[in-house]
């Protein structure tokens, strides 16, 4: 590639500030843009549901880089610009304020966002999902006023959720469609575990039930409605129900690109980071653009090819 031509991450988080590092660290020396919708610069997911969310560690801890590090690096971080379409053939980004951002590569690391509730009742206030450091900060101040609340789906962020609300003296119940929690990710031994654990430390953890309704009242949900009209009373629902793939204009279809990913095992994230750094240089596009690289974490697509592993969430 042209050492003058802009190599353009969309996606301004861990995998996209790794991959800006791993550029440097390679010796790549043209620029080098790294566009992402959110206003803070790149951080790390895991502690938001888990020490930060419990005020054991603060906002700094967070952060993959320190803010003079993409000065001093010459990456051009772009915050609350979202990139909307993909024009392969000019070679350019389109953002979503309308300017354009030409690249010789371009690397999506656009990531996932929370799979939303779709019964009645969901779009009420205080349905909440966690994702973003807003929404840990949103879920902490909630733990601080209210007594009860409900969780919806017992996979990791469920469950950790679930813990920081018992260790802010809230009570919890957590509903799970599934038989256990974690099944079919962990199976049967360490899954009865992990319920045995939960319930030990007072969690109302009720496996096999369908949410029907988000009840409110003034527009702010008051609790959960089960299909089998059991009524679940809750100042607040925390939405843990998996993810679903941000899409950036048609690149990012999955028909017509094989892309790749890293399989995250929440056992071994840093040695993930480690292994990302090699992704950057394996990564081929086989389908419409050569010069088009995804990387990060990307859910499993019917269709989507991700070097023989499907990913999970
Ligand atoms: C609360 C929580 C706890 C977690 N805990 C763990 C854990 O313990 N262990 C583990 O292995 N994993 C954990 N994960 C998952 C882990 O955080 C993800 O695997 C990781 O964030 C993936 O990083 P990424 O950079 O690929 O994508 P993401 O983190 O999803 O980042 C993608 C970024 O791209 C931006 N973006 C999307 N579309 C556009 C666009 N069109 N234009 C501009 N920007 C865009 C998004 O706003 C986002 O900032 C956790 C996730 C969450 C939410």
């Amino acid at each position: 590639m042209n050492a003058d031509a802009a190599y353009v991450i969309v996606g301004a988080s861990l995998a996209g500030a790794k991959a800006a590092e791993t550029l440097r660290g390679e010796g790549f020396g043209g620029p080098i843009v790294l566009i992402g919708e959110e206003t803070e610069r790149p951080y790390e997911r895991p502690p938001l549901s888990k020490d930060y969310l419990l005020g054991k560690a603060g906002r700094e801890t967070i952060y993959v880089h320190p803010q003079p590090w993409y000065a001093e690096h010459g990456v051009d971080l772009r915050l609350g610009a979202r990139a909307a379409d993909i024009d392969p053939a000019a070679h350019e980004v389109r953002l979503a304020d309308g300017s354009r951002v030409g690249y010789a590569r371009l690397l999506l690391t656009a990531g996932s966002a929370p799979r939303r509730l779709t019964v009645p009742g969901a779009g009420s206030g205080g349905v909440l999902y966690l994702r973003r450091v807003a929404d840990s900060d949103q879920i902490k101040e909630t733990f601080q006023a209210a007594s009860r609340v409900a969780v919806v789906g017992a996979g990791w962020i469920g469950l950790e959720t679930a813990a920081a609300a018992r260790a802010a003296g809230v009570e919890v119940t957590i509903l799970e469609a599934g038989e256990l929690p974690l099944l079919r990710v962990l199976g049967r031994e360490a899954a009865l575990i992990f319920a045995g654990l939960h319930r030990d430390h007072g969690v109302d953890l009720r496996c096999g039930v369908q949410v029907a309704e988000i009840t409110s009242s003034g527009g702010r949900a008051d609790g959960v409605r089960l299909a089998d009209g059991t009524r679940i009373p809750a100042e607040a629902v925390i939405v843990g129900v998996g993810i679903v793939p941000f899409a950036v204009g048609q690149v990012t279809g999955v028909t017509g690109i094989t892309g790749f990913a890293q399989v995250w095992t929440w056992v071994a994230f840093t040695v993930t980071l480690v292994v990302l750094a090699g992704l950057l240089r394996r990564a081929r596009c086989a389908a419409r653009d050569d010069d088009v690289f995804r990387a990060g974490r990307l859910p499993a697509v019917a269709g989507d090819r991700v070097e023989g592993e499907r990913v999970r969430e």
